[in-house]
């Protein structure tokens, strides 16, 4: 069994092992023996890890135990992220280090296998970071989680998010999505109750909504499964407040993109094959409707309310958004054009990759955040498209020579 431990955060200058390369480390069954059999020479009291720690957990709940040793003396937050291994999760916890907090992030047990294709968006922070598998499908991993970690915050951005996905496979989008979301609250509720709780909801909820733009009091009509579960999702945040006392809060946020978007989302879809193209790597860009419109913001602004959200004194929820929309083809142009290219002589529409029931056009107002969080969007859309584009062109470049 391995376990990730991060060396300095928590720890100071405790003479913990780090790789010479300062990326993540493994704690050997060796090294773990050599602290239980003197303990003292690590500054740990004796029986401190062995009094805690949980046989099922292994040698991970000894290193969480560790680590909570080592970071009294620093009374630091802790969060715990769901879903640390995606887009968000990096940049939220990336801010959240940033803020001084000891970071705990649930991952599912195969992205440990494959750390350097799983884990990629935090490997620049992995020495940081302390992992735990578990599974959103179950219950009793969840449980066990909180447990261990008695989080001061959680985030939770888990959830299978790819609205064409949804429509592929209803079933495991809801049933994650929601029963997910239930598990964690479920356990805050049961081990935690002080704790802060952040729901990752989504303008998908509004659907084809009646009034644009959307604000919090917006009727929604969901669209997807993925809007469902999400809605959902928002509900059951809403009445663990309200029945429960928790401090839950909801984010209903707006497309948000970045240079660490999956592959499979237009905004990124779209800026990779760009670059792809201009480097003779693709011939074509295969796309669906070209006339959605989306209110995109950058994901590097938007993780930013999310802190902000569970920093009130009450919680509440509150729409991120940008206020502007841009048509598909709009990026297509714009993300083409950065690379001197002509879209017209590349792209190609493909009426496969149209969905079932589309969102014609969302728009957020985001004023309830500007009012009560002091949050504003940062990067605007053209800036955010570029940045994309640039990124996948040197990295595409770097890696062909
Ligand atoms: P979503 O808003 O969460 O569904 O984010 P996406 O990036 O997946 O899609 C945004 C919009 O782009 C939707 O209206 C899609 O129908 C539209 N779109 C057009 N072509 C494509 C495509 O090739 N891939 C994706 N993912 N979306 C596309």
């Amino acid at each position: 069994m391995k376990a990730y431990l991060s060396g300095n955060a928590a720890c100071g200058d405790g003479g913990w092992p780090r790789t010479a390369q300062g990326g993540p480390f493994y704690l050997s069954l060796a090294f773990f023996s050599r602290i239980l059999d003197d303990p003292m020479r690590f500054g740990m009291p004796q029986g401190l890890f062995r009094a805690e720690s949980d046989p099922e957990c292994g040698f991970g709940c000894i290193a969480h135990n560790l680590m909570h040793y080592c970071g009294k003396g620093y009374k630091m937050k802790r969060a715990l992220i769901t879903g640390i291994t995606g887009q968000d999760g990096s940049f939220l916890a990336e801010l959240l280090l940033g803020r001084g907090y000891e970071v705990h992030g649930i991952i599912r047990r195969v992205a440990m296998e494959v750390p350097e294709h799983r884990l990629w968006r935090l490997r620049h922070i992995m020495d940081k970071l302390i992992l735990h598998a578990a599974s959103l499908e179950s219950f009793a991993s969840i449980f066990r989680v909180f447990n261990l970690v008695q989080p001061d915050e959680c985030y939770h951005l888990a959830a299978q998010s790819f609205v064409s996905y949804s429509f592929e496979d209803e079933f495991s989008t809801i049933n994650t999505n929601i029963n997910g979301t239930h598990y964690v609250l479920a356990a805050i509720k049961e081990v935690c109750p002080n704790c802060g709780f952040y729901f990752a909801g989504s303008s998908e909820m509004f659907g084809n909504a009646e009034q644009t733009p959307q604000n919090e009091h917006t009727p929604f009509f969901p669209r997807s499964s993925y809007g469902i579960s999400k809605l959902g999702g928002f509900h059951l945040t809403r009445n663990y407040r309200e029945a429960y006392g928790v401090h839950a809060a909801s984010g209903i946020l707006f497309n948000h993109e970045s240079p660490r978007r999956g592959l499979e989302f237009v905004t990124r879809k779209v800026c990779h094959t760009a670059a792809r193209i201009k480097l003779g790597l693709a011939k074509e860009l295969r796309v669906g409707n070209l006339e959605a419109r989306r209110d995109w913001g950058y994901a590097g602004d938007y993780v930013q309310a999310m802190w902000l959200m569970l920093q009130q004194d009450s919680p509440d929820d509150f729409v991120i958004a940008t206020g502007e929309t841009h048509s598909v083809k709009d990026l297509i142009e714009l993300a083409f054009s950065h690379l001197h290219l002509d879209w017209k002589d590349w792209v190609v529409v493909d009426k496969r990759l149209y969905r079932p029931s589309e969102i014609h056009e969302l728009r957020g107002d985001y004023s309830k955040a500007r009012k009560q969080l002091g949050w504003e969007p940062g990067m605007s859309f053209e800036e955010l498209t570029r940045t994309m584009v640039d990124q996948d062109f040197e990295q595409l470049k770097n890696a062909r020579s």
